[in-house]
This record gives C-alpha cells, sequence and structure tokens, in this order.
C-alpha cells in the first residue's frame, strides 16, 4: 500500500496547472475525506493510505483539477479570519471584502446600540462579523436567493450570532418595512454581464456576480433605496471601473455630507462610503 507522503507527491501533479499551492491543496483535500488535521497528516505520513481513501481522492482531484473551487469541495472557506460553510449556488467569500467590514467598524463603533441592514448577504460573511466584532448591534440581513439565506442562517448559528441577526427574503429592500437604520452595507452583484469570468469563477452563481449589463446597475438601485429610507450611512464595495460612474450618479440624485471612495490591496477602486 501507498504511504500518505506518496499518495500526495502522486496526486499533486494533476493539480500543478491551477494552483500555486498544488500540494497544499491535494492535502486539504485528503485531509477533507479522511477529517483529519494537517499536524495529524505530518506524524502519519509515512503511514500507509488506504485504497478507498485513494479512490476518494481520486475523484476530488479531478473535480478540482478542471478549476471547481476547493472551496466548493470542502465546503469551507475562511474570512476574517474565521471559517464559514458555503456551498455551491452561494459566493465564496472575497478577502477584499474584509476591507468592506472594517470600514463598517469605524463607523459603527461610535454608535450606541447601532442598527443595520445588509442586501445580498450571501453566505452571511459581513453581517455575522459585524456581529461579532458589534456584540450590541442589531441587523437585518436580506438577499433575493433563499439557499444563501439558508446558509447565512447555518453560519449565523455557528458563529452564535444568530440573535442579533435577522435573515429575510427581499429583493433589495422590497420586503423592508423599517424605515431607520444607521447603516446599510452591501457587497452587490457588480460584474458587467459580458465580463468573461476566470475558470474558477463560472462555477459560482451568476446572480451573485453580475450587476447588469453594464455592471453597476444594482449598485445605483441600491443608492435609490438608501436615498428613500432614513439611514445615514451607505457601504458598498463595487467594481475596479465604477468609481467614476457612481461619483457621477451618486452628485446627481443625492445631498450628502461626504463621499468617500476606497481601494483594495491590489491598489485598485474597490468601494465607497457615503454618508447624509
Ligand atoms: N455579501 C456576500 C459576500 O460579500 C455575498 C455577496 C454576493 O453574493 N454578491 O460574500
Amino acid at each position: 500500500m501507498k504511504t500518505y507522503k506518496q499518495i500526495v507527491k502522486e496526486y499533486l501533479r494533476k493539480l500543478k496547472d491551477i494552483t500555486h499551492i498544488p500540494q497544499k491543496e491535494t492535502e486539504i483535500l485528503l485531509l477533507y475525506i479522511i477529517e483529519q488535521n494537517i499536524i495529524w497528516l505530518h506524524i502519519n505520513y509515512n503511514k500507509p493510505c488506504s485504497i478507498d481513501t485513494e479512490q476518494k481522492l481520486k475523484k476530488l482531484i479531478e473535480k478540482r483539477s478542471v478549476n471547481y473551487p476547493i472551496e466548493y469541495i470542502t465546503k469551507k472557506a475562511t474570512f476574517y479570519g474565521e471559517i464559514f460553510k458555503v456551498e455551491q449556488g452561494v459566493l465564496i467569500p472575497r478577502p477584499e471584502t474584509e476591507i468592506l467590514v472594517d470600514k463598517a467598524i469605524e463607523i459603527l463603533e461610535k454608535i450606541e446600540n447601532p442598527t443595520i441592514i445588509e442586501i445580498g448577504t450571501g453566505s452571511g460573511i459581513i453581517s455575522i462579523m459585524i456581529a461579532k466584532l458589534i456584540p450590541t448591534s442589531k441587523i437585518i440581513a436580506v438577499d433575493i436567493n433563499k439557499k444563501a439565506l439558508i446558509l447565512a442562517e447555518q453560519n449565523a448559528i455557528k458563529h452564535n450570532v444568530n440573535n442579533q441577526i435577522t435573515f429575510l427574503q427581499s429583493d433589495l429592500l422590497s420586503n423592508i418595512s423599517q424605515d431607520k437604520f444607521n447603516v446599510l452595507i452591501s457587497n452587490p452583484p457588480y460584474i458587467a454581464s459580458n465580463f468573461t469570468l476566470p475558470l474558477n469563477v463560472k462555477y459560482e452563481p451568476s446572480n451573485a456576480l453580475f450587476g447588469g449589463d453594464i455592471g453597476d446597475e444594482l449598485l445605483k438601485k441600491i443608492i435609490i433605496e438608501f436615498s428613500k429610507k432614513d439611514i445615514k450611512y451607505l457601504l458598498c464595495e463595487m467594481g475596479y471601473d465604477q468609481k467614476k460612474p457612481l461619483n457621477n450618479f451618486i452628485n446627481k440624485n443625492i445631498s450628502y455630507k461626504s463621499l468617500e471612495f476606497y481601494k483594495d490591496l491590489s491598489n485598485l477602486d474597490r468601494g465607497f462610503i457615503l454618508s447624509v
């Protein structure tokens, strides 16, 4: 029988073209199958790996080798140093969205018992991190996708903040009767529909990625919905090329106190904070 070490060495080759960390990913898939952690693997590297485990690994490696996201295989993703459940049909958390959470925290820290509404909560990462970091906050998190809401609720329970967050199915704010919040936050779909996605992204739900023909259509709708309610701050993530059009749109449609655009770690425009 082959050892775990031999197995890892053999299968990582199949992932060389799709990831820069083929060994790490092979280990992650192996550990997912045998339900062990990396320390266990290092101790047992020279122990035999069962045929059954190898067969299962082979299947997962095949899946991964056509760019199927590893997060959908292991049903886990890391965001803000925490582990969240993910599944196909719901967007995988992106590291740049951590900046949006940081921007929200800066504002929310200064507000007593803040109330927040999130549009398009997906796996729930934004609302859940806010709830964890601001324990006095109360949040309504909406999504149009029922599957996302079920997942988000499971993540809120896992992180022990389900008492702070109400999850509701709603297309933008159409089902929300409450008129007053401190903050509206959203990482909506903002990619233009004719944009060719990288291979790994094509397995993610298009309704979480595409914002319309131009891309910023939903962001503009969110800005309008925000202006119709009594909300002081709007924080959104956006596409790298949407600063100018959104700046123009806001100036044309809203009278505001301040508008700040922020960049991501690649120095690309990535979002804005509007206060009225
Ligand atoms: N709010 C979720 C996230 O930031 C989902 C976003 C989306 O599906 N567009 O990951």
